[in-house]
């Protein structure tokens, strides 16, 4: 699963970049997916203290859904990690509109070149939205599009250029591929690494919770391969070099 974040200031064109990549990549064939950070400290979608939901909530209940004839809203009472609300996504691409803590590939949104700057990260490979009319081609050395004029030319970077979303361990839990998780983002974004470069790209353990994956560093794999093999290796039925599976029931 791709992702792609967008990230600029209010009115800059945010979400007119979100729908036409979202609608670009449907159109396209791809299931897609999208995530909306809110910024209004009030916001709550269920905030009346008195509806059935919230009282499920006040009981203790976390998530609690809500099931309509037309629609589904699972709530949560806190806000989640990206990394965590990214494992509810089994999509060919996610577009995070305001997301700025996930290690994707970022497009800019301004009104101005100005702008622009407070938005720069190692991440940024794009920049669209307001600035866009100006018909500038490039800006601090990043493509300009403008998807009201070309929408498709944006599309077409994003098929070409999203990736999978790195972890974002701290640097004293991994640094195995040389560099931090953003650095190494960075360097995607430039042509200048491959999404392999992340050891957990192909990871020799897996630990699933509930059926979600969870990332592990090498050394955390190592621990807990050497743990299961110490014991498998003792039991009747062992047998070298297969695939082996353990199931717990909490
Ligand atoms: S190997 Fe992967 S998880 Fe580890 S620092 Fe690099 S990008 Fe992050």
């Amino acid at each position: 699963m791709k992702a792609v974040a967008v990230n600029g200031l209010s009115k800059s064109g945010k979400t007119t970049v979100c729908e036409t990549l979202i609608s670009g990549l449907r159109r396209r064939g791809y299931r897609v997916g999208s995530v909306k950070e809110i910024h209004f400290e009030g916001f709550a979608i269920d905030p009346d203290p008195t509806t059935n939901t919230r009282r499920h909530r006040a009981a203790g209940a976390d998530p609690v859904t809500a099931r309509g004839l037309y629609e589904t809203d699972v709530l949560y009472g806190s806000k989640l990690p990206m990394e965590e609300i990214l494992r509810h996504y089994d999509h060919d691409f996610v577009i995070l509109e305001g997301v700025s803590d996930c290690n994707v590939l970022s497009i800019i949104t301004a009104h101005t070149v100005e702008e622009v700057e407070q938005h720069l990260s190692e991440r940024a490979a794009a920049i669209s939205g307001v600035v866009a009319n100006l018909q500038l081609k490039e800006a601090y050395g990043l493509p300009v599009f403008n998807v009201l004029h070309d929408p498709e030319s944006l599309v077409d970077f994003v098929e070409e250029r999203a990736f999978e979303p790195l972890p974002s361990f701290d640097p004293e839990c991994c640094s195995a591929c040389g560099h931090t998780c953003p650095e190494l983002a960075g360097l995607i974004v430039r042509g200048k690494a491959s999404r392999k470069d992340c050891v957990l790209w192909a990871q020799e353990v897996e630990l699933y919770v509930d059926g979600a994956a969870v990332p592990m560093v090498p050394f955390v794999q190592k621990i807990l391969k050497n743990a299961v093999l110490g014991v498998a290796r003792e039991l009747r039925g062992f047998r070298a070099g297969k695939r082996i599976e353990v199931r717990l029931r909490s």
